[in-house]
């Protein structure tokens, strides 16, 4: 069988690594880099070395960030005692196209799952816990998928900080259950922000 040159095969090895990218997709993908000149195609390797190399997670919140602290825990302007309790970054870059939101976040880079063995000490909590003790904070709002998992979650951290003096709070979900929060639109979030509602 013949078979692209091998340089062609590579990158069409490297496209199908992608989620949701299969063969013919890959192949695509790869064919189109032979119409493209040489500028786009360096800027288009060195964005994604530098992705691999630049990005690293916030030592505060857990988000994307290429320093120490990302933009929103950087930013003195925000308000520093509120947090948004968050499943992944991707629901913070929805939240700031919202605009609804002036306080700070923090991920947690999952929801705990007892049937997928996913235990509250697989997830960031802890270093949630300390931001409670070390940093004043007033309010945790916890804004995170609408489904059991989230549900057994909102529930482990509102237990969780019951010690502390600090007001807890959950989104309203006009939210569809199920729905991805990184692609909610502005309104719905807005709204699921104002409405929430009380847990301790
Ligand atoms: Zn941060």
């Amino acid at each position: 069988m013949i078979k692209y040159p091998s340089s062609l095969q590579n990158l069409i090895e490297c496209f199908k690594k992608l989620p949701g990218v299969g063969e013919r997709t890959a192949e695509r993908y790869a064919l189109s880099f032979l119409s493209l000149d040489e500028d786009s195609i360096n800027i288009f390797a060195q964005s994604m070395k530098d992705v691999n190399v630049k990005i690293r997670r916030c030592n505060k919140c857990n988000n994307y960030s290429e320093d120490e602290l990302c933009e929103v825990c950087k930013d003195k302007s925000r308000d520093q005692k509120t947090i948004c309790v968050v499943e992944e970054p991707k629901s913070i870059i929805s939240f700031e196209r919202a605009g609804a939101f002036q306080g700070v976040y923090h991920v947690l880079d999952g929801l705990i799952s007892p049937s997928d063995g996913i235990n509250p000490d697989d997830i960031n909590l802890s270093s949630l816990v300390k931001r409670i003790e070390n940093d004043q904070i007033e309010e945790v709002i916890i804004a995170v998928r609408p489904c059991a998992e989230g549900e057994i979650t909102a529930m482990y951290i509102a237990k969780k900080l019951e010690p502390y003096q600090v007001k807890v709070t959950k989104i309203a979900y006009g939210i569809p259950l199920g729905a991805d929060m990184g692609y909610m639109d502005p309104l719905t979030l807005e709204i699921s922000l104002e409405n929430r509602q009380k847990l301790s």
